[in-house]
């Protein structure tokens, strides 16, 4: 229940923070009626959720709460679960509400990453960068996003780089049970860390740890474009062992004369690059024409968005995933 409890909270707040931009809040809030269709989320249910939620605010709000506070958050809550159950209606009308995925292949390619490929038993349409909600049959309704690690394949395959974290549920099972032949589930394709083809600027990409999956996908897909653009990918890791995907990017390297790929080694001895991916971006460039893709722990995005904007690329054309999604795990 804590977990749900702080999962509708973080809701409300990110709600509360687009209230002056309906655009952002309408998108923010059909992507998670849409993502709700996977729990079973029937309209009928989003009243008695509300209820819940004005009895505790009376309860524990008691201080400031008054017949003018409950109005607006009824209001509030009336719209909030409209445009939820609306998204989810029109969603219902072209996709499934989850995708049973069986595991074709499971390879491990250091003792806690595992690299999983499965065949969704439903055409999965996605673009690359972005990311999915997976459920495994050891943790029924504990979901975790992970990034396709490919662009759209011709065979429908879906792949995912997985890091099996200390006492982590789904990522150990991934990495550490899960076998050819048992069946995950598969929330709808999610993110906006995708390419913008409509321009002819650089893609400057880090990536660190298995956050170079989404990275690796990007590249296929502007190979797939057939451009000329520039791609420049820092992969970063702590140590040299854990440049898993390594001869997978350099393979690419030797393929398309267009793509740079530099790892960036941040602890213990190496032959590469050794320092912070932020820290060795800026001595390359000048990337003022470039746009940048980020991806990896939470920590590594924050510090690359500063370094970034300091180095004069606008905020709008860094592409990351969300900070919050990836805080909250
Ligand atoms: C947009 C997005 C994309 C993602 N893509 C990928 C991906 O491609 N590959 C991938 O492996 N993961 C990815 N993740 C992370 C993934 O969703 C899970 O959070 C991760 O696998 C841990 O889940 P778990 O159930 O094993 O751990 P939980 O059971 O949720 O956590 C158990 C414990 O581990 C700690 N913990 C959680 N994450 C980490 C961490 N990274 N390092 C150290 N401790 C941690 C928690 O604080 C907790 O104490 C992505 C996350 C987001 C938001």
């Amino acid at each position: 229940m804590d977990a749900q409890r702080d999962r509708l909270f973080k809701a409300l707040l990110t709600a509360a923070e687009h209230a002056d931009d309906a655009a952002a809040l309408t998108a923010y809030l059909s992507r998670l009626g849409r993502g709700h269709r996977k729990y079973g989320t029937l309209p009928t249910h989003y009243p008695a959720v509300g209820e819940c939620l004005i009895a505790a605010l009376t309860r524990y709000a008691a201080a400031c709460w008054d017949e003018a506070a409950e109005a607006a958050w009824v209001r509030v809550y009336t719209a909030i679960s409209q445009i939820m159950i609306d998204a989810a209606a029109e969603d219902e009308a072209k996709s499934p509400a989850w995708w049973q995925a069986e595991i074709v292949s499971h390879e491990r390619r250091t003792r806690d990453i595992a690299v999983v490929t499965v065949r969704p038993d439903q055409p999965y349409p996605f673009l690359a960068g972005q990311y999915t909600s997976l459920e495994t049959p050891w943790w029924p309704r504990t979901w975790r996003h992970y990034s396709f690690s490919t662009a759209p394949r011709p065979d429908g395959l879906l792949s995912f780089h997985v890091k099996a974290v200390p006492a982590g549920w789904v990522s150990n099972a991934l990495v550490h049970r899960a076998r050819p032949g048992d069946v995950l589930r598969l929330g709808p394709p999610t993110g906006s860390m995708t390419v913008d083809h409509s321009t002819d600027n650089g893609l400057l990409c880090l990536g660190g740890g298995t956050g170079i999956a989404p990275i690796k996908a990007l590249v296929e897909d502007v190979a797939e474009h057939g451009s000329r653009r520039p791609v420049e990918v820092f992969y970063g890791a702590r140590r040299d062992d854990d440049l898993y995907d390594i001869d997978t990017l350099l393979r690419l390297q030797r393929s398309h004369l267009w793509l740079s790929v530099r790892p960036v080694v941040s602890d213990g001895p190496t032959r590469r690059l050794s320092g912070q991916l932020p820290q060795i971006v800026r001595q390359y460039g000048p990337w003022t024409t470039y746009d940048a893709y980020l991806s990896g722990p939470p920590g590594m995005i924050r510090s690359s968005i500063d370094a970034l904007t300091h180095i004069g690329i606008p905020p709008d054309r860094i592409r990351h995933d969300s900070i919050h999604e990836l805080m909250a795990g």
